[in-house]
Order: structure tokens, then sequence, then C-alpha cells
């Protein structure tokens, strides 16, 4: 804590982690001889920038650019963008740490990184947001590459703004180097399904919880929060399998549709139009409402998908949701579930599927267009979402099995957490000190 000031949600992510380790240190002294957590938790390079960008007004602004590359021992480093006003560095530092251990997970050649930028594209025009990408990209181009460090999107940079940035690297460098930047358009080195992955991923794995409990999704209750890319797929994934979505979310409140959400609606107000979740209920005339006071885990649910941010679900959204008679809440966001809430969700018997498992479907399909790239090859639809089901089943079983090993069945944050650092922490160990 005294080395890196200030950086809370840091903190958190380590401790989460660490606090599942002690068996495993115990059990292998070689990762404390060769000082892997400490080795673990300090970034390879974090890099930091001034993004200088020109409005649509004429004014100058300035925004601050963030590349932590936190670990390549497993491969280069890999993990998302995130533009919002809120990025700092301890928020990126989170985020790249979760990255290492989920990147291990899927068992693809992925190191751990993410980056991102305080620009906040809401309200901006197309030309500002591009201005500021192409910005952005002339510093970020020097420090990435293929072999190197491979961004792609998340909060705040999708397809549009992914396109920007490719267009900006390829002309700086005049490379068409398509596996330098992941979440591409699919005439343009883009992967089918990586749209969906994220989403799809988060409720294939719900599906593997369910299975072991007997059950399926049909007739199930769901309440998403979010509604960008993570909870529009993860919605649309529950749909097909059967469940009743019945409550998402923004930051400006929560929309409750008992019948259940129109998903299709929802993609053309949110991807089309950009609009907001006002426009969505003003559009399903009267079959969906506003929520009118406290939160979305206010709505009674079998399950629950955060799809949002960090910390969205808080120790009394827990107690509700239990009370409500929730059994299942699986991370689609990043450490949407503070330490305190994960607590009363394990004490209630509620089953949790922690981020960097359950979400790890996005960054896995990132490393199938990679595949796609490498070979210059276009997979079809069937078959790319086949592998991500069959890579997210493999997640689930290797965090049961893993926690079975060491003696806590069915805790998929210590399965999670153990699996994914054993796996780096063997590469660190063969690499030597570096
Ligand atoms: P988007 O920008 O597409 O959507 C984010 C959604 O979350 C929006 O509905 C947004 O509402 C809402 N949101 C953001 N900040 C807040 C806040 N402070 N309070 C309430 N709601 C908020 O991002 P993604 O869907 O890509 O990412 C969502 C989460 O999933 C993040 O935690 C991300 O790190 C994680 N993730 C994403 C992956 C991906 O492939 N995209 C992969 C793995 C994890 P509003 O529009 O009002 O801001």
């Amino acid at each position: 804590i005294a080395r890196n000031p200030g950086e809370a949600e840091f903190h958190q992510a380590v401790r989460e982690v660490l606090d599942s380790l002690g068996p495993v240190v115990a059990k292998h002294p070689s990762y404390t001889q060769a000082a892997v957590i400490e080795r673990l938790c300090e970034p390879e390079r974090q890099i930091i920038f001034r993004v200088p960008w020109v409005d649509d007004a004429g004014n100058v602004r300035i925004n601050r650019g963030f590349r932590v590359e936190f670990n390549s021992a497993l491969g280069p480093y890999k993990g998302g963008l995130r533009f919002h006003p809120t990025v700092n560095v301890g928020i990126v530092k989170f985020l790249g740490f979760e990255q290492i251990f989920k990147n291990a997970l899927t068992g693809l050649p992925i190191g751990g990184g993410k980056g991102g930028s305080d620009f906040d594209p809401k309200g901006c025009s197309e030309g500002e947001v591009m201005r500021f990408c192409q910005s952005f990209m002339t510093e970020l181009y020097r420090h990435i590459g293929e072999y190197t460090d491979v961004p792609a999107g998340d909060i705040g940079v999708g397809g549009r703004e992914i396109g920007y940035l490719f267009g900006q690297y390829k002309r700086i460098t005049n490379r068409y180097e398509s596996g330098m930047l992941t979440g591409k358009g699919i005439t343009w080195g883009g992967s089918q399904v990586r749209k969906e992955a994220t989403g799809y991923g988060t409720v294939f794995f719900v599906e593997e919880m369910l299975k072991q409990q007997r059950e399926t999704f049909e007739g199930k209750r769901v309440v998403v929060s979010g509604s960008g890319n993570v909870a529009i797929y993860a919605m649309e994934k529950v749909v097909q399998l059967g469940g009743t979505v019945v409550a998402f979310s923004d930051s400006s409140g929560y929309v409750v549709e008992e019948d259940g959400v129109d998903v299709e609606t929802l993609k053309q107000v949110k991807e089309v139009e950009r609009g907001r979740i006002a426009d969505y209920v003003e559009r399903r005339g009267g079959r969906a409402l506003l929520g009118s006071s406290g939160s979305i885990w206010d709505v009674p649910t079998d399950i629950a998908l955060p799809c949002a941010t960090q910390n969205e679900l808080d120790e009394d959204h827990a107690a509700t949701l239990v009370r409500n008679g929730c059994r299942i809440v699986a991370e689609g966001a990043n450490m949407p579930t503070t330490a305190a809430a994960t607590k009363v969700l394990a004490d209630a018997g509620v089953l949790f599927a922690p981020g960097k498992a359950a979400n790890a479907g996005g960054v896995a399909t990132s490393a199938l267009e990679m595949q796609q790239n490498a070979s210059r090859d276009s997979w079809s639809f069937e078959h790319t979402e086949r592998r991500l089901d069959e890579i997210m089943r493999g997640i689930h079983d290797r965090c049961l099995a893993t926690a079975d090993e060491y003696g806590v069945p069915g805790d998929y944050v210590a399965g999670a957490n153990i699996a994914g650092f054993t796996h780096v922490a063997d590469a660190m160990l063969a690499l030597g000190v570096i």
C-alpha cells in the first residue's frame, strides 16, 4: 500500500488474489524463493502519456493516456483500453492485474495488460472521437505490436474506436498488422463472435454452474446490470437459453420489464442510435418501466449478472439479493462485487463466479482473432462460438477441479485465483529472474 499510494482498486484486486494463495505457497516453496508474488504485483512496464486533441469548437483539450504492461510470461500483453472519466493509474493497474490471471485461465498464450484514458466519449461528435483516438494512437503505437502488446476494447471503446485506432496505427507504421489490435470489424480482420463473446461466455459459464445443480436457464429470472457490450450479449444468450431478463441498467438508472426485455429493441437503441435506457423505455410503450427508487439489485431474481463496472454491487445489495432468493451471481464486469458483498453471498451459500473466470470469453475470443490473423484465415460464426463454449466449459471445470485439489470444493473464487496463478507462476519460474 505504501508503494502504490491511493490505488484502492489495485489493492482490492491484489488482496482478493493473495487471500486464496496461502495453501499454494505452502505446497510450493519455490514460488516464495523466486519472489513470484512480489514480481507479479509489479508491472513489467507502465506508460503514461499526454493526449492532446482539438474539439469541434477549436479548443485544445488534454487527456491522460495509460498502458500498463503487467506480465508477459505467457505471451504478449493482452487486455483492453477503457475510455471513461474515472480512469486513473490505480484503475488500469487493477484491471491489468486481473487480466494476468484471467488470460492464464483461458489456457491461451497471452500475457496481461490494460490501458485507457480519462477521455469521456459521451457527448462527443464522431469527429472528436476520431481525433482523440488518432492522438492516443500517435503515442501508443510505439509500445504495441503483434508480438509485444495487443490492446482491445473495454468501457467506452467499441468497434468504432477500434477502427480509428487501427487506422491510425496502419497510417503511422505503414503496416497492415492485423494482429496488433483485437475487436476489429469483420470485414477488416475481425473475428466472428468477438462482439458477443464476453456476454455469451459469461452465460455459458453460468450454464455450467446450473448443470452442476442439475438445472438449466429455462424459466429462470435474470437481472443484468449495464446495457453496454457485455450486458447486451449476456441478455441475448440468456434469452436464447430460455431465461427471462427482467431488468438492466446504465449509469442513469435501471429498467424493469417483468415479461422479459426485448433485446433486439435494446440493440437498436444502444448500438445503432447510441441512445440511453430512457429511449428504450419510450420505445416499449408502457411494457418497460424506469426504476423509481433503490437499485437494480432490488429486483427479485434467481440469477444476477453484474455487467457494468467495478464495485457496483455492495454489501447491502448482496443482502437484498439473498433475501429475494438469488442463487447465482456471475461477474460479467471486472470486480463489480465488493469484497464485503462477496462475503455476504458466500455466507448465504449463493454460488459466485468471479470475473476473471466468468468474463474470460472476451479475451479468449480475442486470442482466437489473433489466431485467425496469424493464419490469414477467418472462421464461421458457428465454429467460433463452439470454440468459445469449449473454452468457457474448460475454465469452469479447471476452477472446480483446482478448488477440489486445494480443499475448498465449490469455491470458484479460490479455484480461479489458484489455477490462474499457478499457470503464470510456473512460466515465470521457467523463464528465470526477469
Ligand atoms: P460498455 O462501455 O459497452 O458498457 C458499459 C455499461 O456499464 C454501460 O451501460 C454504462 O452505462 C455502464 N456503466 C459504466 N460505468 C458505470 C457506473 N459508474 N455506474 C453504473 N453504470 C456504469 O463497456 P463493456 O460492456 O465493454 O464493459 C463492461 C464491464 O465488462 C467492464 O467492467 C469491463 O471491464 C468488463 N469487461 C469487458 C470486456 C469486453 O469484451 N468488452 C471483457 C471483459 C470484461 P453508461 O452508458 O450510462 O455509462
